[in-house]
């Protein structure tokens, strides 16, 4: 009988989340979705030098932000499988590390750090990989090497140990993971990785395996970075006997600098500025500040979208696409093998297109607030807020640039482009515009028709080709080179301000010139 769907996104509350780690995120939540089953949340907590204060909380809220949606684990109500939190799942785990170790599978090893430092050293020496493995183990300070006696001797006395998990020798460890095929590890590039401690806490790798099965989890969709602990997870479930209850593998490809050539990080954000958070987030041990997706102006329907395709394609040209049509167009099978190169103009267009897609009415209180912050709470009319939106809404990437591209809506321009002025401005112009204001003066039906005719007919009786003038009235009237159509920001600010524009100008220029 087929299994119902069950996927985890299992952060470690370390820092802030990484866009890398939002998509896998966002990849389990599709994959689900997509399948009719559920999405969890587990916090995985159980290294606790690690820990950071807020990084929970901030994981969650992007997560929510976003619009990723678990149906069960922290942040989104427990479920059957509560708690979600490794830590306060503690108690649970020990029954599983005695029952490898009756089994055979893994034994107490009790050597200090300097007995372990000599070893390294030693094998070091003679130029053998330093590792706690199926040969080293023998010379070492562990169940297999100690009499049971002295083993129950150093429990009883409390003495630390951890629990080692017994690799075999030399065993070819096969498995199917869905985006790379067939993946095989020797377990000779392996060591006997440490299960458990003796204060009681797991390490990653028993907890995720132990938890990943108690709550029957059939997928495990995580980061490349953890390919190398998969054979570890594979034997884990044998050593179990849960093979037949094992979830299949996906390991998501990388996210790549820019320059494709190594790991998205920090410092490339910091360096090509763009965030690689979804938020922001204030280092609380150093105050540092990262800058996050939400603040910079992203709407949180552009980073999903981006992320989405940083990895998979649809296998068509479509590009935009809601979180509905990502579930519905969502597989595995379309998640490339090879590091998804992170580029900074793109995200901005999808930004854009998200932008474009809003409403004007949903642009306005945008408008209204950039308003209030540079100073003018003057009650705008509506109508002429959202045509200005309207207006604007074409030339603009983020919602917070609304205002550098209206505020010649509102204020005349008090400075002129330079270089439209230099190239355009002649001794003719003021003749121009004087005739232009007589034009303009005389127009009974204001509206752009009737000031682009009053434009034409200055143009002809002065002998200007448009060509040479058009740019220069755009200055004229907006201070700046480009924008939305001319005629139609004439018509929006209305009869008076264009000519009181006209006139400003054509003083400030005259006596510039
Ligand atoms: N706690 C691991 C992390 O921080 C989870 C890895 C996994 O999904 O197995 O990424």
């Amino acid at each position: 009988m087929d299994r119902r769907v069950r996927v985890r996104f299992a952060p470690s509350p370390t820092g802030p989340l990484h866009i890398g780690g939002v998509r896998t995120a966002l990849y389990n939540y599709l994959f689900a979705n997509k399948h009719g089953g559920d999405f969890l949340i587990r916090i995985e907590d159980t290294d606790q030098t690690r820990f950071v204060p807020g990084a929970e909380e901030y994981i969650i809220n992007s997560l929510k932000w976003l619009g990723i949606e678990a149906v069960e684990g922290i942040g989104f109500g427990d479920g059957p499988h509560a708690p979600y939190r490794q830590s306060e799942r503690k108690p649970l785990y020990k029954q599983y590390v005695l029952q490898l170790i009756e089994a055979g599978h893994a034994y107490y090893a009790f050597d200090t750090a300097e007995e372990l430092e000599s070893m390294r050293e030693r094998l070091k020496a003679s130029n053998v990989d330093a590792k706690y493995d199926a040969i080293t183990r023998g010379t070492m300070k562990n169940s297999l090497t100690l009499s049971e006696d002295e083993v129950k001797r150093r429990l009883e006395s409390e003495e630390a140990y951890v629990v080692r998990f017994k690799l075999p020798r030399k065993e070819e460890v096969k498995f199917h993971d869905e985006i790379r095929g067939w993946v095989s590890f020797n377990t000779n590039q392996m060591d006997d990785k440490v299960l458990f401690k003796s204060d009681g806490m797991p390490t990653y790798h028993l907890a995720n395996v132990v938890d990943d099965f108690l709550m029957q989890i059939t997928h495990v969709i995580r980061g490349e970075e953890w390919l190398p602990s998969a054979p570890l997870h594979v034997l884990l479930y044998r050593a179990f006997g849960w093979e037949n209850v094992m979830p299949a593998f996906a390991h998501l490809p990388l996210l790549l600098k820019p320059e494709g050539n190594g790991k998205l990080s920090k410092r490339d954000g910091d360096r090509l500025g763009f965030p690689v958070f979804p938020m922001n987030w204030n280092d609380p041990s150093s105050g540092e500040l990262s800058s996050g997706y939400r603040e910079a102006g992203y709407l949180p329907e552009a980073v999903v979208n981006l992320l989405a395709l940083l990895g998979w394609n649809p296998g068509t040209t479509q590009e935009l696409f809601t979180l509905e049509e990502l579930v519905q167009a969502f597989s595995l099978d379309r998640v490339s093998k090879s590091g998804a190169k992170f580029d900074q103009n793109k995200a901005k267009w999808f930004n854009q297109q998200y932008v474009r897609k809003m409403s004007d009415e949903m642009l306005v209180p945008y408008l209204e607030k950039a308003l209030a912050e540079n100073g003018l709470d003057k009650q705008f009319d509506q109508a002429f807020l959202l045509q200005t939106c309207k207006l604007v809404k074409e030339k603009i990437s983020f919602t917070k640039e609304l205002w550098d591209y209206s505020r010649y809506f509102f204020v005349a321009p008090d400075t002129y482009d330079e270089q439209v002025v230099k190239k355009r401005w002649n001794d003719k112009i003021p003749a121009l515009l004087s005739d232009l204001v007589y034009g303009i003066k005389a127009i009974d039906n204001y509206n752009h028709q009737s000031v682009e005719a009053a434009y034409q007919s200055a143009l002809e009786k002065n002998g200007i080709a448009g060509k040479d003038f058009l740019q220069l009235f755009r200055v004229i009237l907006t201070g700046v080179a480009g924008g939305p159509p001319l005629f139609e920001i004439a018509e929006l600010i209305g009869k008076d301000n264009t000519l009181q524009r006209i006139e400003q100008a054509k003083s400030t220029l005259q006596n510039q010139a």
